[in-house]
């Protein structure tokens, strides 16, 4: 079988191989899948609830090297053990709600035709592909495949190329579970693999970045199925005079630094009112200029390298070129070379939106800070962009915070806090403009978009005849004969 080197970020050294899963391979998965799926499907939501949970148990157990192999992958050790209680808690979630979910099934006679019934039966689509990215590697390659499971759904999980050690651990624990085990496969590979993939499914799910994202739905749209888009995004932070600045200070560099930036909803743009703009930039800078790397000793610092080493050369272009355009580095800014890489906490300020940092997904511990005037020239800032995944607004009190909100592009947006949607899995949001398409993935849509809605219709009247549709009968009733 061919195998994708793996690089070590904290080292640079390619240390790991993963299989690249031909096609053919991933033909003969999805089809095991579907022969699997009817099975599982009629055990009913109650029966799959307790063989998730068994699996939640099985994940358990196997905790510790699921963890290891994040930690080798991501270059980060608390994270690793954050994402894989995460998962176990999502299962123990889904497994609480979805029997109430599938049981609420609609029935009654049509408003229409008073003597037709109907009964609606929710069908899951029997094939569900995910294709995840590195940045959060478990929690992005089960955050959709929970719920399709619950659903009644079978899942065909490939994760990305960059980050697929996790894959391993987490078989042996899915094997521990054979009810489960027909139902989940991983394939690992790259995009060949993931193209393979959307020619078997009967739906897609896709986590990752705007260019491929365009791809994976002009191929699920010529073979007509749903995709479910989750991609990029440049979000932006609204500070008010009227804000707690601390609190807020603290919150963005949690939400724009935390994962090394390296987080879809991570802050990119932060706007802060011209008469407080002076003192929050000291604040900001102060805070961010107390946070370290992750490196030498993995067991120190907020900040891990960058799992994906081209992205240590895209981050410092965007810095550069800020800086040669006018931009002021008031901490950080350099990238450093350590066999892996890493980007300090880096604070520019003297930005405008005619440069890539303010525009372009910069995906690093990168916060562009500029001033504004009024509330609507914050927004207006805020919405120039063509990405609308979430936000965050900081004032003084509720009212002023909200009305800010509801005047954002954007699904989700946080108001005296940042990133919620990292933390609340159980409010139905939408990605838009080009940061996603398709269902909400979090609360009762994110298990609800899997399965489609058959209507049974019971006639209890007299069918009608086709003289009802006789034309001679409306030219009768035109001439009044
Ligand atoms: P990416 O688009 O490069 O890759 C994502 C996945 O797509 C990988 O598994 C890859 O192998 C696969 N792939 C590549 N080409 C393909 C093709 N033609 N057909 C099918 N699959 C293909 O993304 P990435 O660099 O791994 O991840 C970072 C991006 O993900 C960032 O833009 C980030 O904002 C985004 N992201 C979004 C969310 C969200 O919820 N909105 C969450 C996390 C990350």
């Amino acid at each position: 079988m061919n195998t994708i080197p793996v690089t070590n970020p904290r080292s640079g050294e390619v240390d790991y191989q993963a299989p690249a899963v031909s096609r053919e391979e991933v033909a003969a998965a999805a089809n095991r899948l579907r022969l699997a799926q009817p099975t599982w499907e009629a055990l009913g939501p109650e029966r799959r609830a307790k063989v998730l949970l068994d699996w939640k148990q099985a994940i358990q157990r196997h905790a510790a090297d699921i963890a290891h192999a994040l930690c080798l992958d991501t270059g980060r050790h608390l994270l690793a053990q954050i994402e894989t209680a995460s998962v176990q808690d999502w299962i123990s979630w889904w497994a609480g709600r979805a029997p109430a979910l599938l049981g609420n099934v609609r029935s009654g006679k049509s408003v229409m035709a008073p003597s037709v019934e109907y009964s609606h039966r929710l069908k899951p689509y029997p094939v569900i592909g995910i294709i995840s990215p590195w940045n959060v590697p478990l929690i992005l390659g089960l955050i959709d495949a929970v719920p399709a499971l619950a659903a009644g759904c079978s899942v065909l999980l490939k994760p990305s190329e960059v980050t697929p050690r996790f894959a391993e651990p987490l078989r042996r624990a899915i094997e521990e579970v054979p009810e489960l085990d027909r139902v989940i496969e991983i394939v690992t590979g790259g995009p060949e693999t993931g193209q393979a993939l959307i020619d078997h499914v009967d739906a897609v799910c896709f986590t990752g970045s705007v260019p491929t994202g365009r791809k994976v739905a002009v191929q699920a749209a010529e073979n007509f199925i749903p995709a479910f888009l989750e991609l990029g995004g440049k979000d932006p932070a609204i500070v008010m005079a009227s804000a707690n600045l601390e609190i807020a200070a603290d919150a963005i560099l949690r939400s724009g630094v935390g994962l090394t930036g390296q987080a879809c909803q991570s802050l990119e743009r932060i706007y802060v009112q011209e008469s407080v703009f002076e003192d929050f930039v000291e604040l900001l800078v102060a805070k961010a200029s107390a946070t370290n790397i992750n490196w030498p000793d993995l067991h120190t610092g907020q900040i891990g390298p960058f799992i994906f080493p081209p992205q240590a050369a895209k981050v410092q272009q965007h810095i550069d070129e800020a800086v040669a355009e006018g931009a002021q580095v008031r901490c950080g800014g350099q990238v450093e070379e350590h066999g892996g890489w890493w980007c300090p906490a880096t604070v520019l300020t003297d930005v405008t939106h005619e440069m890539k940092i303010m525009r372009e997904e910069t995906f690093g511990p990168v916060l562009p800070v500029m001033p504004f005037k009024s509330s609507d020239q914050a927004i207006k800032l805020a919405n120039d962009s063509i990405f609308g995944l979430s936000g965050a607004v900081f004032a003084g009190s509720r009212e002023e915070g909200e009305a800010i909100a509801e005047r954002l592009t954007g699904g989700a947006i946080s108001v005296n806090d940042a990133g919620l949607t990292a933390q609340v899995h159980d409010v139905e949001k939408n990605s838009f403009c080009l940061s996603g398409m398709g269902g909400s993935r979090m609360g009762d849509a994110g298990l609800l978009r899997f399965v489609r809605k058959r209507a049974i219709l019971f006639q209890s009247g007299i069918p009608a005849c086709l003289s009802a549709m006789d034309e001679s009968l409306a030219a009768r009733d035109r001439s009044g004969d």
